[in-house]
């Protein structure tokens, strides 16, 4: 007995009821509520005993069905909260094919590393990186800090070895950036949080001093992280300040650039983040702004040899041959952890062939004007107050309470997330609690956000 279907035609038949489903779901992404928790009752229906025999494909494929209005929201235009891409229904060819092929992209010669790669260079082009720039399509944004960092934390191993490596970052840089130095042994304690200026950026001041006083303690300052798009506020650290600054200390300089290097494709903010061009390293995700389907990130190192330095230690067993399966130029364990891998280079390949550069530009551009009208009603509102400069595609405010603002901000978010028609998130501004709107959906209209300010101004009233 194989595991294939029993009867081809009956399968084909439910197969392609599952796929008109999905394409329901995404082409009524605009419909109903954003979010709805999981009821009490599928949660119990989910909570069975090991199944022992198997159903058939047309239940399985209801049982599907069951669970798909349960998702976090994000493909709905209303989805503000944390930054979520909201896909697109191109990522679906991609994903049957994908399913299709298996492939298992972590080496040998077939269609799989070539795709990847030619992602890659886009990628490096769209960057500004040299186009030996060598990269992978990573699950995130947190995998692809690690691949970056431990290239760099190598490199200065090789170069100083038993030395104190110290790094430095931003306040507002993502939690991921600590995490990475947690696995990769740095220890947590050795990256220095540097205090962020009025705009939530970098304070090179601050960063200089701190690699001075490192130094003279005797310890090997190794890396700076600097942040396009911090995840709070939409924050962009001053990219050319902190490249001048690792050029003349003799540092890596790292960018996470998860959502945030996606500006690069705008025309009124792409100035700010052409120094993108200058970084050893930068982890992004096309899974965000880009628009892609999850999971999809991407890490790009500017020295392909220290790369492959860092990863490339194959055993006997994955030897690498001239010719046949096991040859070809490129397998992706050189250049990271991972040595199975699917197949996510295939969506982010089908996803930029089908749209094209200009349309998720014009995506991104879409975003950061809608970042400024909702700026532009909040600050018309009496009753609202904005938290943060709007630097690119997130809007921290509140509702001005007199009493308990923390509380009754926190409360209108959970209230407007459980009623289904938004969901923004919130975060804590000088200790504050900010109603935080991120907008990376290229199904958002003014319209909603119109929704999102009157909803909340109603709430409000009645909360006062
Ligand atoms: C989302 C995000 C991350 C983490 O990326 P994942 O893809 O979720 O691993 C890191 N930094 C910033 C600024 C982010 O927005």
């Amino acid at each position: 007995m194989t595991l294939d279907p029993k009867d081809w035609p009956a399968f084909r038949k439910t197969a392609h009821a599952m796929l008109d489903a999905s394409l329901d779901k995404m082409e009524n992404a605009r419909e109903g509520r954003v979010w709805t928790p999981v009821p009490k009752s599928l949660k119990a229906e989910i909570n069975t005993p090991l199944p022992q025999g198997g159903i058939s494909p047309e239940q399985m494929q209801a049982e599907l069905e069951s669970i798909m209005p349960y998702n976090p929201g994000n493909i709905h235009p209303r989805f503000f909260g944390w930054v979520n891409g909201a896909g697109a229904p191109s990522n679906i060819l991609a994903e049957m094919a994908g399913a299709a092929m298996n492939a298992n992209c972590g080496g040998r010669n077939h269609v799989g590393p070539v795709i990847e790669q030619q992602v890659i260079r886009w990628a490096a082009q769209i960057m500004g990186m040299p186009s030996e720039t060598t990269g992978l399509i990573s699950s995130g944004t947190s995998m692809a800090t690690v691949t970056a960092l431990k290239v760099a934390r190598d490199k200065f191993q090789k170069d100083h070895p038993g030395a104190e490596l110290v790094g430095y970052t931003g306040a507002q840089t993502h939690s991921c950036v600590r995490r990475a130095f947690d696995l990769l042994g740095i220890g947590k304690e050795a990256l220095r949080e540097i205090p962020c200026d009025e705009n939530f950026e970098i304070r090179l001041d601050d960063l200089q001093a701190a690699i001075d006083k490192d130094r003279a303690e005797g310890k090997t300052p190794f890396a700076v992280i600097g942040t396009v798009g911090a995840v709070n506020v939409g924050a962009i650290d001053d990219l050319d300040g902190l490249a001048d600054l690792c050029e003349k200390e003799g540092l890596w300089f790292h960018v996470d650039g998860a959502f945030g290097a996606a500006a690069i494709l705008s025309e009124t903010v792409a100035h700010r983040v052409k120094g993108l061009a200058r970084v050893d390293s930068l982890a992004f995700d096309f899974h965000k702004w880009w628009q892609v389907n999850y999971e999809a990130g991407c890490v790009l190192i500017r020295d392909p040899y220290l790369h492959r330095l860092s990863f490339a230690n194959r055993p006997e067993y994955l030897r690498h041959d001239e010719d046949g399966l096991a040859g070809g130029d490129f397998w992706a364990v050189d250049y990271g952890p991972e040595l199975s891998r699917s197949f996510r280079a295939l969506k982010v390949w089908t996803h930029l062939k089908t749209h094209g550069i200009d349309a998720i530009a014009e995506v991104v551009e879409r975003n950061i004007s809608q970042a400024q009208y909702l700026k532009a009603r909040v600050e018309a509102e009496e009753k609202l107050e904005l938290l943060a400069p709007v630097a690119l595609n997130i809007v921290c405010f509140r509702y001005n309470f007199k009493y308990e603002p923390n509380e009754k901000n926190a409360r209108i978010v959970v209230d407007l997330q459980e009623s289904g028609l938004a969901a923004p998130s919130t975060t804590t501004i000088d200790h504050e609690t900010a109603i935080r709107v991120n907008l990376t959906n290229h199904r958002t209209r003014e319209s909603d956000l119109d929704m999102l300010v009157d909803a909340i101004l109603e709430m409000g009233k009645e909360l006062e």
